[in-house]
């Protein structure tokens, strides 16, 4: 549980880092990806006029396949812009668990490629075309068939 007691937060902020096991993500085992390492957190908690303000960033990493290549990869997953606002409360302490996990679950992208620039595999033979190039005849990219399509329709 990442918390922080609330009688220890000044106007200059307190300073929090840590890791929290993987489990506290509530991953789905089936899921797309598998956490390889705890969440990891580096956050300042600050009292303002009303409210208690958190910060700071949190990474996490994951083993996931590739939506191009369907090859496995670490997905480095990073929120450097953390930012939440609590209430002043009468509790001793608040749990920030949930909004952190949200922070990673928020930052994951639509689709997991391995890299950037993924050349995917070939659609005719299969071959991964990061790894080497195959020999069927070059096809031509969707983006150049929409444009022979538009060209039919003028
Ligand atoms: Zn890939
Ligand atoms: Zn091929």
């Amino acid at each position: 549980m990442i918390s922080v007691i609330v009688s220890r937060v000044t106007e200059d902020g307190l300073f929090i880092e840590g890791e929290e096991p993987s489990s506290v993500m509530n991953i789905e085992p089936e899921s797309r990806i598998i956490p390889i390492r705890g969440l990891y957190y580096k956050i300042k908690v600050a009292m303002i006029n009303n409210g208690i303000l958190v910060t700071g960033s949190a990474h996490m990493s994951f083993k996931s396949l590739c939506d191009n290549c369907l090859a496995e990869f670490e997905l480095k997953i990073a929120n450097e812009n953390i930012c939440h606002l609590y209430e002043k409360t009468d509790a001793c302490e608040i749990d920030l668990t949930e909004d952190v996990r949200e922070d990673i679950l928020i930052s994951l992208p639509h689709r997991l490629l391995c890299k950037k620039n993924c050349k995917g595999l070939c659609f005719n033979c299969g071959q991964n075309l990061n790894l080497k190039k195959c020999s069927c005849p070059k096809q031509k990219n969707k983006d150049l068939v929409w444009e022979e399509l538009n060209k039919l329709k003028l």
